[in-house]
């Protein structure tokens, strides 16, 4: 039986969950020796950075340098060998095989926990020509030196995958001058987001330059006489181009936890229990790497974001040093995993874009239609004050109890606060109830005395207390009721649905006798306020009434999307 002095914790990974798995293990546990093994040339380097490198928004790349191997040895005796791939785990003998990049030496070292915090792959598909010079993908630093260089000399890009890193790709190009094409297969921009909540993305990236291609595939590359690269997509086009920049997915970096029989799910991420431990009681797995059962939809997925890696990797040296049977983590109670709820931002071109919880895509892929939505446009902060932009905010919520099930929303300005109040208030279990009397920040600089997540929550409770009846978008084409449009026949003259009769909202109450009393009506206006003060007084004229959610602003993303 070993002492604890020499409990011996290797880490593989040691960037965002193996660096602060071990920081936290050395936290908690100051006898235990701690060793990382990274197969790159960095530790704990900020990879989230990397976009703003190669735009040049962050010019010095010693800035992407968070820590140093000297850091680690310096503050927390913790030993880093870089340039050190993990090529083998023995859980029997409980070694692991370590190949030094630098001199080509293999060696074993033996473990008492075994952490893995291998990360992703980026995606490369088996397409004619993928493997020719000028096609990049961004995981790494040398991955972004790569790039600035490139760029240096280019004048057209195309960027393949229009989901969060492509977005910032295609936005750090433009940044640096060059004609920006990007491909993505979906119909729509950003998966977390529904289609029509991307059509705010699309229209503003489009503003800036860049040329969209949604729905197609590429399906080729090719190297062009004079230089450059030909990019063949499904519909047919050729786009001759400088650079291209692959950004369609990651995949889970579980050789090793294969090759180790480790528990896997379907798509090869590592299956991992609420304190982190895989199906090997002396090995753990973070970040990446892992699947995680989605609060909202119970899905068991993986999710790649830095978050999530960050919070596991200290629970995983939490349940490590328990397992180890450290004398004071076992005073402790244990800490365990709550779950993803996918909550994420992304900016592009001065737009923010953030979500939390499940897409009403995702409630549907898992069977829930138990949900009802809601859509509105509030600003930033108070409209008297200079300057305040729109958030285009959708909220989903069951539509029993209110529970809150995600929420999108896309703006120019204080659009991530937003979402994180709600992100918290789902994970705490939060119905739209307590959204509507959440008590938040308000100065007119700052916001409204109103909020608009007190908005939401009160568009929703109104809802489901009965005084509000929302109409769906969707079923637009098929209803037999009455549209009627509440705003002024200037606005209406501009654009309306079609068949929609106009009856501004100062008339109505002078008119409610030229509305169907056997036929539903629904009511529409900008963006959903003005709609609602009509409802509220033809409800209680007896008239069957419902509002379209979000007004005309809805109304054009979703003829869009
Ligand atoms: P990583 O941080 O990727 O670390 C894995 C490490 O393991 C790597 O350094 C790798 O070299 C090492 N490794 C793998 N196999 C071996 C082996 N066999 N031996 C030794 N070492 C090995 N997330 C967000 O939440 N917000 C963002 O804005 C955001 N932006 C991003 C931008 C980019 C360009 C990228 C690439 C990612 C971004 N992410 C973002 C995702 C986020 O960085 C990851 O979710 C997070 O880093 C995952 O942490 P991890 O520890 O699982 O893996």
């Amino acid at each position: 039986m070993k002492t604890e002095a020499n409990k011996r914790i290797l880490i593989v990974g040691g960037v965002a969950g193996g660096a602060s798995c071990a920081t936290r293990a050395r936290r908690l546990c100051e006898r235990c020796e701690i060793v990382i093994y990274d197969k790159g040339p960095y530790v704990s380097f900020a990879n989230c950075g990397l976009p703003y490198y190669v735009g040049n928004v962050i010019q010095a790349e010693e800035k992407l340098l968070i820590a140093t191997p000297e850091l680690f040895r310096d503050r927390f005796n913790i030993d880093v060998h870089l340039e050190h791939e993990v090529t083998h785990v023995d859980p029997a003998r409980r070694v692991i095989e370590v190949r030094d990049l630098r001199t080509g030496a293999t060696r074993e070292e033996a473990y008492d926990a075994l952490v893995l915090s291998t990360g992703a792959q980026a995606i490369r598909p088996p397409l004619p020509g993928i493997d020719l010079p000028g096609i990049h993908v961004l995981r790494t630093i040398p991955d972004s030196r790569k790039i600035r260089a490139a760029v240096e000399s280019a004048q057209r890009a195309v960027v393949v995958g229009g989901g969060m890193i492509g977005l910032e790709m295609a936005e750090n190009l433009v940044h640096r001058g060059l004609e920006v094409t990007l491909v993505e297969l979906a119909p729509q921009l950003l998966p977390v987001l529904d289609a029509e909540m991307a059509v705010y993305v699309a229209e503003h990236v489009e503003q800036q330059g860049v040329r969209l291609r949604l729905g197609q595939s590429v399906t080729a590359f090719a190297a062009l006489p004079g230089g450059g690269l030909r990019v063949e997509t499904s519909q047919g086009e050729a786009l001759a181009t400088d650079l291209v920049i692959l950004g369609i997915g990651v995949r889970p970096a579980s050789e090793l936890a294969a090759a180790a029989d480790l528990a896997l799910g379907a798509r090869g991420e590592v299956i991992v229990d609420d304190f982190m431990q895989t199906s090997d009681p002396y090995i753990w797995a973070v970040g990446d790497v892992v699947a995680s059962t989605d609060i909202v939809t119970g899905v068991r997925q993986p999710v790649p974001l830095a978050g999530p890696a960050n919070r596991q990797g200290r629970i995983a040296a939490s349940s490590v040093l328990r397992s180890l049977g450290d004398p004071d983590c076992l005073k402790r109670p244990p800490m365990s995993f709550r779950g993803i709820q996918g909550t994420a931002v992304c900016g592009a071109f001065g737009l923010t874009v953030a979500a939390t919880g499940a897409t009403e895509k995702a409630l549907r892929a898992a069977g829930e239609t138990d949900y009802q939505k809601v859509y509105l446009h509030p600003g930033n902060h108070a409209s008297y004050f200079p300057d305040a932009k729109p958030i285009h905010l959708k909220l989903m919520f069951a539509r029993g109890d209110g529970q809150l099930l995600g929420a999108q929303a896309v703006g120019e300005a204080d659009v991530a606060r937003r979402i994180d109040v709600i992100a918290m208030a789902l994970q705490m279990g939060a119905t739209v109830f307590d959204l509507e009397e959440a008590e938040l920040c308000y100065a007119p600089q700052y916001g409204g005395a109103k909020d608009p997540v007190n908005m939401a929550g009160m568009i929703a409770a109104n809802h489901l207390r009965g005084d509000l009846p929302l109409a769906r978008w969707e079923d637009l084409a098929e209803s037999p009721a009455l549209i009627v449009d509440v705003r002024s026949p200037d606005e209406f003259a501009r654009g309306h649905v079609p068949g929609a009769v106009n009856l501004p909202l100062e008339e109505l109450r002078a008119r409610v006798a030229e509305l169907p009393r056997d036929r539903e009506c629904w009511l529409v206006c900008g963006v959903g306020q003005r709609a609602y003060y009509g409802l509220r007084a033809l409800m209680q004229h007896g008239l069957d009434v419902k509002i379209l959610p979000g007004g005309m602003r809805t109304y054009q993303t979703f003829r869009q999307a």
